[in-house]
């Protein structure tokens, strides 16, 4: 439940900082109708022949190739999906200038979709798609259309561009996340449970006053916000008007 009050310090935090950065997961895309991991109707919750985080692993990518791109196909990949009112709010703010980046654990590109442009995805995107063998690159379209595994033309195996479990994440984009963090002056940390690793403590980077919280659920960083908003981050965002 989020009352006026709240909403109000939102607007004047967001109007009044010198540099907003987002650093979200998953909670933002399910109101795109996106499943999330840890929610009542996130993936944990439901049934499947191998764990969600098994299935998502690196192991069982070159394991179980078949079985990885079953369940990526039909549970991860959603191609139909569309920006929600979170990710156009924060395009928005980007293009206002008040926003310098977004930083998301997401592999939807739906922040790209609403008109973001500086978008650091810690695990890649399911818009990237690589041959193994010769590394042509490859879209989401071709992997989704594929009859079970999809190979190039070579006859190499194509491969997501996402950072399964036990990959490391791209130094390259951790670092520009950090260098993000630190810059800013206020932080928002929406749509996470803030349970993944290395991810989630890259908002220790963070050094500026204000850091709000936009979760259905409380989190780990609770007790250090001086914000936080309990409910759907689209719907709170589509009340900050601008
Ligand atoms: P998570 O499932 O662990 O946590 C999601 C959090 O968001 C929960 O605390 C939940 O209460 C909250 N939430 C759900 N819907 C919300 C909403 N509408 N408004 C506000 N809060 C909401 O997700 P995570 O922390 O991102 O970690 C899971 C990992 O799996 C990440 O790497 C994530 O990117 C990946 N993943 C990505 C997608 C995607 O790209 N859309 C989908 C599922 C999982």
């Amino acid at each position: 439940m989020v009352t006026d009050k709240q909403l109000e310090n939102l607007r004047q935090t967001l109007a009044q900082a010198k540099s907003i950065v987002f650093f979200g997961g998953a909670g933002v895309s399910t109101e795109s109708g996106l499943p999330d991991f840890r929610s009542a109707n996130g993936l944990y919750r439901q049934k499947f022949a191998f764990p969600p985080e098994v299935m998502l692993s690196h192991n069982f990518f070159f394991s179980h190739t078949r079985e990885f791109f079953d369940f990526y196909k039909a549970i991860i990949l959603n191609l139909e999906a569309r920006p929600n009112a979170a990710h156009f709010k924060l395009a928005g703010l980007e293009a206002a200038g008040l926003l310098a980046a977004v930083i998301t654990q997401n592999i939807d590109g739906l922040h790209q979709a609403a008109g973001s442009r500086t978008v650091l995805e810690l695990h890649g995107s399911v818009h990237r798609n690589y041959c193994l063998r010769c590394q042509a690159f490859y879209d989401a379209a071709t992997v989704a259309q594929a009859a079970g595994i999809p190979y190039c033309g070579c006859g190499g195996l194509i491969k997501p561009d996402v950072v399964l479990y036990e990959e490391g994440l791209d130094q390259a984009v951790f670092a520009a996340a950090s260098a993000q963090l630190r810059q800013a002056d206020v932080l928002i940390v929406g749509g996470t449970s803030l349970a993944v690793y290395p991810a989630a403590s890259l908002v220790r980077h963070f050094r500026g006053n204000h850091l709000i919280l936009i979760n259905k659920e409380a989190s780990s960083l609770d007790s250090e916000a001086t914000l936080i908003l309990r409910g759907p981050i689209g719907e709170i965002l589509a009340q900050v008007e601008g």
